[in-house]
């Protein structure tokens, strides 16, 4: 039996129609089918939260569970536009294992299309919610109290590959590339799944959503599709290409692996 604080909660509100929920427990939702949540994140000094959208395609099997975050920072366009894609493929009914989209993980980040968390403290601080991982219910900044929920009652229990998907910041701009901690070599496999340009062997940022499923044991990318502010068609199509395999590889989905880092002239760099 599952403990009952891991068990989906409705809070019993509804946004726009759609029910939100303050713990996620994918196991316990109805298979064969997509759901579609708000997440209940940070309250906010009004007293009411941000909330994070979700979808999950639970599938008519049980195997691996997937998690594609789109907008941890909210310049990065190309992100949620993949995995929107990406999950648009996917027929629950043909799958065993799941796939969680998270979308517009920084709220007021993404509502002024820009990289940075900004709060009321400090005089108008802005914070970078990538950071912060894996957060604090009770830490002293909005975001981190964000990240904390998150990752508590949403990220931990559920996931067993992550793809997090960005883009360079405002003024830069990123080949198609990933960031991957080859100390893991189910890492690197999931990597060079993708029809990607460049593979950085990296440990990860001290604070990133990559390094706290790194030290919680979870396999896990940061995808860069690219810069920011656009929607680059070429470099998304990559981006869902490369999900769909790893889906694939890990039996998630049926058929034929499709490119991969192989076929797309993939440049490593980093320390080996
Ligand atoms: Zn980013």
């Amino acid at each position: 039996m599952q403990a009952l604080h891991t068990m989906t909660t409705l809070t019993g509100d509804t946004i726009q129609g759609v029910p939100v929920i303050s713990q996620l427990n994918v196991n316990d939702l109805e298979p064969g089918r997509k759901h579609r949540f708000f997440f209940q994140g940070v309250q906010m000094g009004t007293g009411q939260h941000w909330y994070v959208p979700i979808v999950v395609a639970k599938g008519i099997q049980d195997g691996k569970r997937i998690s594609l975050t789109a907008g941890v920072h909210g310049d990065e366009l190309s992100p949620v536009d993949a995995v929107q894609r990406v999950m648009a493929t996917l027929d629950p009914m043909q799958m065993s294992g799941t796939a969680i989209a998270i979308y517009d993980l920084s709220r007021p980040a993404k509502e002024y299309t820009q990289r940075n968390w900004p709060i009321a403290q400090k005089g108008g601080a802005l914070i970078d919610l990538n950071r912060v991982w894996p957060g604090d219910e009770m830490g002293n900044d909005p975001p981190t109290r964000h990240a904390g929920i998150l990752w508590n009652r949403l990220f931990k229990h559920n996931v067993d590959i992550a793809l997090d998907f960005h883009t360079a910041s405002t003024g830069g701009d990123f080949t198609m590339f990933i960031f991957a901690d080859f100390r893991n070599p189910e890492i690197r496999q999931i990597a060079e799944l993708f029809p990607i340009e460049q593979i950085k062997n990296d440990p990860g940022e001290g604070g990133s959503l990559e390094m706290a499923f790194v030290e919680a044991g979870i396999p896990v990318m940061t995808i860069e599709i690219g810069g920011p502010r656009v929607f680059d068609a070429r470099k998304i199509a990559m981006a869902v290409e490369g999900s769909l395999n790893v889906m694939k590889h890990h039996g998630v989905i049926e058929g034929t692996i499709g490119r991969t880092s192989r076929e797309s002239w993939n440049f490593f760099g980093g320390c080996f």
